[in-house]
């Protein structure tokens, strides 16, 4: 059986390479891999071939930056021609980018059977243009592959009929079980000079939070208000260096004693560094996922989270507005409290990209 796997940004690769694993152990399968570009240099794709072992794509479809509409229509185009010369029996695409709502209606619109992993997350925040993604995604797709048990229901409260979904865990901790003991040989910490539970890490990145000067501005004068209690590692984004420094605040951070300003980091060393955090402070939906994996307390700059399960039974926190005195308080109150062990949502137990390959042998070769 032949299957295309789509991957476009940083998140995807994490979640392609458990499915790829999975799929390589079972020799009915050939998996050929699509890059469509969406990320596309060392620090943002080429580290993540390296460490998750997935090896270079089948096609690259070498399509980056525009408009969303821009770069959705441009992988649409790219990926036609990849479906008329390969008709795959399947095409598989993982998470809410750009590249993966891009496949999928390209599949759905040439008939090809396509299956979505991570599907039924829901924020209820059409803001979000990932929000978008994901239902289009999911009203498309023929096998829905989901990682936490609110996903079930969000779908059937959409009228998906139950028996295209299926309830199998997280690929993204898949990857994370797989990584973590290699991970944990880093000697990161050494090198930054900082102790284990002794520091905050810090991510940014979606456009409500890092894409106007107001925000920022904000998010500035809480690193410098945080720095003052613990060293704050914060690995940037691009997205957010280039609007950093396109709105002029780069230089203060730059200057900002206890801030260690890191280019995003490979794989291995974003999960060494979170591991022994005291906390992240976040606005990604992986990460939030990883730190209650982890048993790491996690503040994340969002209003609403379409992972529930890092709140009801993780380590996560909502603080809705970047109001820096408040969110001051809640970072000061998640440092001081001991660490509780958490319970973990059902079926994060590494095995997720395995129990889809058995409903894909099943469902799909007769
Ligand atoms: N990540 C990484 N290096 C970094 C920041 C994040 O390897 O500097 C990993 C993180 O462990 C997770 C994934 O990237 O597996 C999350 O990607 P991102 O936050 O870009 O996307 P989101 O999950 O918000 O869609």
């Amino acid at each position: 059986m032949k299957i295309i796997c789509v991957m476009g940004a940083r998140p995807n690769f994490v979640k392609v390479a458990a499915l790829y694993r999975a799929f390589s152990k079972c020799p009915e399968f050939s998996v050929s891999l699509v890059h469509t570009g969406q990320h596309h240099d060392d620090a943002m794709y080429k580290v993540f071939l390296t460490q998750l072992g997935l090896p270079e794509p089948d096609f690259s479809l070498c399509i980056h930056g525009g408009s969303h509409t821009e770069q959705t229509a441009q992988i649409m185009l790219a990926f036609e021609k990849v479906l008329s010369s390969e008709s795959p029996d399947l095409v598989m695409v993982v998470g809410d980018v750009n590249s993966s709502l891009a496949c999928a209606l390209v599949a759905a619109k040439e008939g090809v059977p396509l299956a979505h992993v991570e599907a039924g997350l829901r924020s209820g925040d059409k803001s979000m243009p990932e929000e978008i993604n994901r239902v289009l995604i999911d009203h498309m797709a023929d096998g829905l592959f989901v990682s936490e048990e609110a996903a079930v229901r969000n779908l059937q409260n959409e009228g998906i009929p139950s028996g295209k979904i299926h309830f199998v865990g997280n690929v993204m901790i898949d990857s994370l079980v797989y990584c973590r003991e290699k991970a944990m040989e880093l000697p990161l910490l050494n090198d930054l000079g900082l102790k284990k539970r002794g520091y905050v890490v810090l991510t940014m990145h979606r456009p409500s939070n890092v894409d106007s000067l107001a925000e920022l501005t904000l998010l500035a004068d809480l690193i410098q208000a945080l720095c003052k209690i613990r060293p704050v590692v914060f690995p940037v984004h691009p997205r957010t260096k280039s609007s950093l420094i396109s709105h002029g605040i780069w230089g203060q951070l730059e200057n900002c004693s206890g801030l260690h300003l890191l280019p995003p980091q490979g794989y291995l060393e974003f999960i060494n560094l979170i591991s022994h955090a005291a906390l992240v402070i976040t606005d990604s939906g992986g990460v939030q996922e990883e730190t209650t994996f982890l048993n790491v307390p996690c503040v994340t700059f969002r209003k609403s989270t379409e992972r529930p399960s890092t709140i009801g039974e993780g380590t996560n926190r909502l603080v809705g507005d970047l109001d820096v005195a408040h969110a001051l308080g809640i970072i000061t109150e998640v440092l001081k409290k001991e660490k509780n062990q958490t319970s973990l949502p059902a079926l994060w137990d590494g095995l997720a990209a395995d129990r889809i390959v058995q409903i894909i042998q099943k469902k799909y070769l007769k």
